[in-house]
């Protein structure tokens, strides 16, 4: 972290946890697990929850850069990343951003406090660190001013060609871009072209975004 624009995010900045290794990602896209959703606050403990962190991480293809992380599992009818967790023994389903969020701001998220994907609109975005440079999901409360960093520092608030207006999608056709999206880079990895492919068939933001 560097930099005048610098926000103490939740107190005393958090380091984010490490990365596992990079591994191929499954070719299959997961069914959508029916256990109930978590009503109390997530917690993802680095050492508890490793294996669980393994398994999340396994799920995603990080963009080069800037660029969004892309989670590559199950995907719900509303358009957003879904994960099953066990807790206190019992399997619980979460969204998959909300996790990246618990783990790498190392923070509980609270059942329904509103994480925003402020820099990139993408629901199964799970690009989520304590730098305001390079996280792209925020908490709400801090989601406006991120935002407005967010476009100053990724280029002075010029529209990026990832960066797309997905809210303004009906639910459907938000689920069938992100399914779509997984899909380009879950077998093969990152690849701008069929990022591409899919994200310009969605309307640009620049203008609804950063007002
Ligand atoms: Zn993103």
């Amino acid at each position: 972290m560097s930099g005048p624009e610098t926000l103490p995010l939740f107190g005393e900045p958090v380091a984010p946890g490490p990365l596992p290794d990079p591994v191929a990602p499954p070719t299959q896209p997961e069914p959508v697990s029916a256990a109930p959703p978590l009503t109390e606050a997530l917690v993802v403990d680095p050492v508890a929850h490793a294996a669980e962190i393994k398994r999340f991480y396994r799920r995603v293809v990080i963009g080069p850069d800037e660029h969004c992380a892309i989670w590559t599992g199950a995907i719900s009818n509303d358009g957003y990343g879904t994960f099953s967790i066990t807790r206190d023994g019992r399997e619980r389903t979460v969204k998959a951003h909300r996790f990246a969020v618990a783990y790498q701001l190392g923070v509980p998220v609270a059942f329904g406090q509103v994480i925003e994907h402020a820099a990139c609109d993408n629901p199964i975005c799970v690009r989520a660190h304590p730098d305001p440079a390079v996280g792209h999901l925020w908490p709400s409360t801090q989601a406006d001013n991120l935002r407005r960093m967010a476009a100053r520092g990724r280029g002075g608030g010029r529209p990026r060609w990832w960066i797309r207006r997905w809210s303004g999608l009906l639910r459907h056709e938000r689920a069938e871009r992100s399914r779509a999206l997984a899909a380009a880079v879950r077998d093969r990895g990152w690849d701008e072209t069929r990022v591409r492919a899919v994200l310009l068939t969605i309307d640009p933001a620049q203008m609804s975004l950063f007002p």
